[in-house]
């Protein structure tokens, strides 16, 4: 995939998924997404032209993006899926695991990830033997060997002290993300009811959601990130400002409307606090800060 060539991929990602797209130098087009965050798949077929090469779904907060959907259509007009899987490490899809799907799956390992090294890291998963023997020159400056170089490649090793880093870590990585569905759970039991809140993550049928974030939709976002920053509780947003509607991506020639759906999600979400150490307590206080928070009004 190379210059002339398209990508399909979403709007509302981590910028990293548009940005390998210009690494390579083809040009990413983006699809709108559901209400679920990921992908919505008949946007793709509306995207597809005949520079498509490959799509690019993310499973973003941890879930699975609509694989059977996306799989179908790229199948339907010869195009390669790359999963961006950086936050769903250990999640799956009517039992198969993101990042299993596609020609190539790709994971991070950088510190906010669940599976996380202590620095930069990650890992592209394939079945397909002859981009494996590829991958495995290129990240090396494209070496055959100690001395015969095939092809340029760059310097894109993961340091062996974040590999065994992460060996130890890798053991763990069921249980924390066990965990962080507990904690999902927890959150949805306790933020029922609550009028300002628009909408708490649940599992869809067949899948797993690693809950890599906990992204609520709530009425008067910004204020009530506010309320819980005050109340000690930090909160993010992944992400205010869509990729399309980046300074970087002026060139591609999009504009505010063109992805309604991921424009409007971009102003309503808020990423509530989740990772393994969080203990119920502390969950229970943010729910009862988020309850105080909407009954004062
Ligand atoms: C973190 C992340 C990336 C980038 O990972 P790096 O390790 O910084 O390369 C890509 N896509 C998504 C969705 C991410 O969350």
């Amino acid at each position: 995939i190379g210059e002339g060539d398209e990508v399909i991929t979403a709007p509302n990602s981590f910028l990293a998924t548009a940005g390998s797209v210009i690494s390579a130098g083809a040009t990413p087009v983006f699809a709108d997404v559901r209400d679920d965050y990921n992908i919505d798949p008949s946007k793709i077929e509306e995207a597809v032209t005949e520079k498509t090469k490959a799509i690019i779904p993310v499973h973003l907060t941890g879930r699975p993006a609509d694989m059977k959907a996306v799989l179908d259509i790229a199948k339907q007009h010869g195009l390669y899926v790359i999963e961006d899987a950086a936050q769903s490490v250990g999640a799956s899809y009517n039992g198969k695991k993101a990042g299993s799907f596609g020609i190539a799956g790709c994971f991070s390992f950088h510190p906010l990830k669940t599976l996380n090294a202590y620095g930069d890291g990650g890992a592209i998963t394939t079945s397909d033997a002859a981009l494996y023997e590829r991958l495995m020159k290129i990240r090396n400056h494209g070496l055959k060997n100690r001395d015969e170089c095939e092809f340029w490649g760059y310097n894109s090793r993961l340091d062996n002290l974040q590999a065994a880093i992460l060996n130890v870590k890798l053991k763990h990585l069921d249980k924390w993300n066990r965990r962080k569905r507990e904690m999902a759970a927890l959150y949805r039991e306790r933020l029922q009811g609550i009028s300002g809140i628009i909408s708490v993550p649940s599992d869809a049928p067949g899948e797993e959601a690693v809950y890599h974030t906990f992204i609520i939709r709530c009425e008067n976002r910004d204020e009530l990130q506010r309320h819980l920053l005050k109340q000690g509780i930090e909160t993010k947003v992944h992400y205010p400002i869509p990729i399309h509607l980046q300074k970087a991506a002026a060139a591609l020639g999009y504009k505010e409307g063109d992805f309604p759906n991921a424009e409007r999600l971009a102003k309503t979400i808020l990423s509530l606090p989740i990772y393994p150490e969080l203990s119920n307590d502390e969950i229970e206080t943010v729910c009862n800060e988020i309850r105080a928070f909407y009954t004062s009004r």
